[in-house]
């Protein structure tokens, strides 16, 4: 019966060809019908004994890299899904690759010590859907000859650079090509080498940076290897149409709902609704925990395949047809979970607080509308207004919560809480739900204190309701009118200016992040850093000034001591624009040191840069941070808009400054020496500097403070620039006792006195 049915659909297709010649085309099957056809070819690659060549003085280039074929044996790999897609070179080869910008240059060096790579390989696999099958073939002539030997092991070493073995996942801008049959500028050799080990060099189409450059590097004693990227940027050609950060599809509408069972079990079904941005897109990638177990995806009621790997994470989803960019969808989650929610005893944990529902594509915003089925014994609040709420029976409410307007990330808590509610009529409604309650009512001040001072230095959000929300990790983090903050807080009593610190840097996140959000992740800075920097001028202001500075002076140790550290690694830091890079192997810590306490020094210089050492008024830099957020107020901003926006106020060039402070890593030593002569009844405070450890060009505004003695004091500013630097003061109407270069932590920087040098 079943083979009658599969026959005369056989022949239903066949006569219904002629009237749909659009079906039978789009009705060949593809090269690869499953992703683990695809996983299993590209696993199975195999050297090619009738396309082997002699080569010498073979030259490829791509972009700034070029690899030197000098003398030795290429080999073609047996086509998979009908194309040549990799090769395998071994004899003696030279790899040359020079990264365009300083950046990167200087990055190179830090891992490599070198700002240009030229090195002798040994044998090198390619991977390619661009121009090198062609290339070859004009330069070289294949014969069938017996394959050079070791040549197998050669080959596997560099499908292990594009397969992970552990978690059975391909590199996802081969896999794109591959499952799509495209040819595209596709290009990877990996290679091995007597200098660097194993490293690798890349150019990957669908990533927003495509030119990259990596090195095998272990994780631990025995705990595995991987390509660590140390360069990474945009191609001359600039950003590609379609990549992974945009994603192939633009979803803008969530419809969540949710189930949370007694001990806490994940169930979620998640509609997501969107736009295909692609042209014939036929799979698509979506990011999820791997705490998450996807059952089934589907798309108007049929279910699609799909493809998670081993250890779950990122998911493949294969779309029934080729769609045209534009074209609308909707796809079903159905998704559980026994990981991603634990309890111990009343404490609960979530272990991602977004990665429960399906990602495409790097900060996309959507709305979300969400419905929770909660055991009644929890407190539940989730990111949204909430519309309405149903006690189902006397176990479960249901709870249904939309978003206003379309967001980045969505979230929720679930707790063993008592809640609070903070009136104040300056305040958007505002609840605290937490378990802890010993430091409850110091973490609420401290959420509405620093909420009202941000919205008077930068301007009104228009949010209707805020929780704050304890969760049982060490981290905070901010979603649109919710936060998640460590128990920690909630039981710590110190008012060193730590918890002040904290939570309000989370709420800063309401305005830094959220209400303006960050281009990318060269751009992160202007989240974290300025989340972190508002949060310590709040403390400021609810603590001595003391604890300010002293705040500020423990985060330039660590920004200068790092090298010397017992725990930091030897490997210098990255500059704030490598944003999340800053963070490598050799630099674990570098990221919080870098993006968070660098950045927040940088804006405490600007504040000073621009700081009326006669007054002592700080309205400049508080109009220009307003006027930053006004104008990017639900955009996303770069570095260089925040630029403008002070070039535009202040009408000065400062790429100097940023140049120094954002994508540099000078840290400078002033030494400083003055004398005082007698002049006419008036005195001339003459000063020297010797500016160390920096470029010579290397300028910086720094205020030095006169001191007359009982509380006289006058300030100046003096621009320093070049090794040594010698001026005179105006001419001082009385007798200085000091004289101290940057009293105010003006400058990121180090001070020494010395004598005077003649
Ligand atoms: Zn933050």
């Amino acid at each position: 019966m079943v083979a009658f049915l599969r026959n005369s659909l056989f022949v239903f297709l066949v006569l219904t060809g002629l009237y749909f010649s659009s079906f039978s085309a789009s009705g060949q099957q593809p090269a690869f019908p499953t992703y683990k056809s695809m996983l299993d070819a590209l696993q199975g690659l195999e050297p090619d004994e009738t396309k082997v060549a002699s080569v010498s003085g073979f030259f490829l280039q791509r972009e700034t890299a070029s690899f030197n074929l000098e003398e030795g044996t290429i080999t073609l790999c047996k086509p998979i899904g009908g194309k040549v897609r990799a090769a395998v070179f071994m004899g003696k080869a030279t790899f040359s690759f020079t990264p365009p910008s300083r950046v990167e240059r200087e990055q190179l060096e830090r891992h490599l010590e070198t700002q240009m790579i030229e090195t002798e390989v040994e044998s090198m696999v390619l991977f390619f859907a661009d121009s090198t099958e062609r290339e070859l073939a004009s330069g070289c002539k294949f014969t069938r000859q017996p394959l050079p030997s070791g040549i197998n092991s050669v080959l596997k070493n560099g499908i292990g650079g594009v397969i992970s073995k552990e978690s059975e996942f391909a590199e996802i801008d081969l896999t794109k090509t591959l499952l799509e049959e495209k040819d595209n500028s596709l290009f990877y050799a990996i290679m091995h080498t007597e200098k660097y080990g194993e490293i690798q060099w890349a150019f990957a189409p669908y990533d927003e940076e495509q030119m990259q450059f990596a090195k095998l590097r272990s994780v631990r004693v025995n705990q595995g290897s991987f390509y660590e990227v140390i360069n990474q940027y945009q191609s001359e050609s600039g950003e590609p149409t379609e990549n992974f950060s945009k994603g192939d599809f633009e979803i803008n509408h969530y419809k969540i709902d949710c189930t949370i069972g007694k001990s806490l079990e994940f169930a979620v079904t998640t509609t997501v609704t969107g736009v295909l941005s692609a042209e014939s897109a036929r799979w698509l990638l979506f990011d999820l925990s791997n705490y998450i177990k996807v059952s089934s995806i589907s798309m108007d009621g049929a279910e699609l395949p799909f493809y998670e790997g081993k250890n779950g994470g990122d998911c493949w989803v294969n779309l029934p047809k080729k769609y045209k960019q534009g074209d609308s969808i909707s796809l079903k989650f159905v998704c559980s979970s026994e990981k991603i929610m634990t309890r111990i005893e009343n404490w609960t944990f979530l272990e991602n607080s977004i990665g429960w529902y399906p990602h495409s594509g790097y900060k996309k915003y959507a709305i979300f509308d969400a419905t929770f089925h909660i055991p009644k014994r929890y407190t539940f609040v989730a990111v949204g207004d909430k519309i309405s709420s149903k006690e189902n029976d006397d176990e479960v409410i249901t709870t249904q919560w939309l978003t206003p307007s379309k967001i980045r990330n969505y979230s929720f808590n679930i707790g063993v809480f008592s809640s609070k509610k903070f009136s104040d009529n300056e305040l958007p409604e505002f609840y605290m739900h937490s378990l802890n309650t010993d430091q409850r009512d110091n973490v609420m001040q401290d959420i509405g204190l620093s909420f009202k001072f941000y919205q008077k230095i930068y301007g009104d959000l228009g949010i209707k309701h805020f929780n704050a929300t304890e969760i049982s990790a060490l981290h905070g983090e901010a979603f649109p009118g919710m936060l998640h903050l460590s128990y920690a807080t909630f039981l710590d009593a110190e008012n060193k200016g730590n918890n002040e610190v904290f939570c309000a840097h989370e709420v800063a996140h309401q305005w830094w992040g959220i209400g303006v959000d960050f281009q990318s992740y060269h751009d992160q800075w202007l989240s974290e850093a300025f989340s972190e920097y508002s949060a310590m001028m709040y403390m400021q202001t609810v603590l001595h000034n003391d604890k300010f500075f002293k705040m500020l002076g423990k985060y330039r140790e660590g920004i200068i001591d790092k090298r010397n550290s017992l725990f930091g690694s030897m490997t210098k830091s990255g500059p704030i624009s490598l944003g999340r890079r800053t963070s490598s192997t050799l630099t674990q810590e570098d990221y919080d040191l870098i993006v968070y306490k660098k950045g927040a020094w940088v804006l405490h210089m600007l504040r000073n840069m621009f700081l009326d050492v006669k007054t002592m008024k700080e309205d400049a830099f508080f109009k220009i941070m307003k006027t930053f957020f006004e104008t990017y107020k639900g955009k996303r901003a770069t570095t260089q808009d925040f630029r403008h926006v002070i070039e535009q106020y202040t009408g000065t060039d400062v790429g100097w400054f940023f140049d120094q402070w954002v994508d540099g890593t000078g840290i400078p030593l002033y030494k400083f020496a003055y004398k005082v002569k007698e002049q006419e009844g008036k005195f001339r405070v003459s000063c020297q500097i010797y500016q160390v450890n920096v470029p010579p060009d290397f300028r910086m505004s720094i205020p030095i403070k006169v001191d007359f003695g009982n509380n006289q004091i006058v300030r100046v500013r003096a621009m320093v620039t070049g090794k040594k630097a010698e001026f005179d003061l105006p001419l001082m109407p009385l007798k200085p006792k000091d004289v101290i270069l940057n009293d105010l932590e003006s400058v990121l920087c180090e001070v020494e006195t010395m004598d005077w040098i003649e």
